[in-house]
């Protein structure tokens, strides 16, 4: 497992392995790693010939300073969870490495970033698609992955991969989960013993109201009143939104009539959690 720090000698490695005629399946990551990246680079390992794996806490992406502040960071223990993956390259570059002096390019991914989290966190899906464009560019990959954890994310990539003609196929993967149903996430470690439990809430009425569905209930609006009362009981810091959205589009829908997301994000504490569920993707009648 080879350490590459700049964006020449990540780019060179991948000219090489490209000229050796290898696949490469690359996963972008935040670092903190846990069981839901550690499930996505075993994809990656049966999809390509060699994998990258990025740590890098992406500035761009923070709409505040504390949060940027505040996400963990634990490379030496990441490098060792690597370790018995056989995964050919960790690349972590410095803020300095992305973002050259007098940068200035961006990438908008105009409708998909509308809803959901580029609503309540303006700028986050512009950070999130120029770091990843700016990766896919240095890692040159053939395949990445993306959890479907970050579903809105997972599909902006893939339209900017489609309207940019990336030529780079984008793997979805299935959200992970503790054994209790909170979905993993490097925030989780912020998260109070008190404000977890709590937090349990969020898996629990996802899987509710996917309960509701195969009962019958095709109403957006009772099935979101619903999850939202369970929510609130809990004492959310605060609810930034539970909806229910094409699974394709993200567009609100009022009747589930195609395969939608039902999704949300809430804070406990300061800790900012998302989850979602989706209704009918193989389950409409
Ligand atoms: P992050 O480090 O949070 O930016 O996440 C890096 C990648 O791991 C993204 O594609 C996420 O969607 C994915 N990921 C994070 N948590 C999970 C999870 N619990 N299950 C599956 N994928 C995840």
């Amino acid at each position: 497992m080879r350490t590459i720090e700049t964006s020449l000698e990540m780019k060179e490695w991948a000219q090489k392995a490209h000229r050796e005629g290898k696949k490469i399946a690359f996963v972008p990551t935040m670092g903190a790693l846990h069981e839901g990246h550690l499930s996505l680079i075993r994809i990656a390992r049966k999809k390509g010939d060699c994998v990258v794996v990025s740590v890098f806490v992406n500035p761009l992406q923070f709409d505040t300073t504390q949060d940027l502040n505040c996400y963990p960071r634990m490379l030496h223990r990441d490098l060792k969870l690597l370790l018995p993956l056989n995964v050919e390259v960790v690349f972590v570059p410095t803020v300095a490495q992305v973002y050259t002096k007098g940068f200035q390019t961006h990438v908008n991914v105009s409708l998909l970033s509308k809803n959901l989290c580029g609503k309540h966190r303006p700028g986050h899906f512009e950070g999130v698609a120029t770091v990843v464009l700016k990766l896919f560019n240095m890692v040159e990959p053939n395949v990445a992955i993306f959890g479907d954890k970050d579903y809105q994310q997972r599909r902006v990539i893939e339209q900017m991969t489609q309207d940019l003609n990336l030529g780079i196929e984008i793997i979805a993967a299935p959200i992970v989960r503790e054994s209790d149903g909170l979905a993993m996430s490097s925030r989780n470690v912020q998260l109070s013993a008190d404000e977890r439990k709590r937090a349990l809430i969020l898996s629990q009425s996802l899987r509710m109201a996917k309960e509701f569905f195969f009962q019958g209930e095709r109403s957006a609006k009772k099935i979101i009143e619903k999850v939202s009362e369970m929510i609130d009981r809990e004492r959310p810091t605060k609810v930034d939104y539970v909806e229910i959205c094409d699974a394709e589009t993200l567009e609100r829908v009022s009747e589930i009539q195609r395969p939608v997301i039902l999704a949300v994000a809430v804070y406990f504490g300061s800790t900012r959690l998302i989850d979602n569920i989706t209704l009918g993707l193989y389950d409409i009648d």
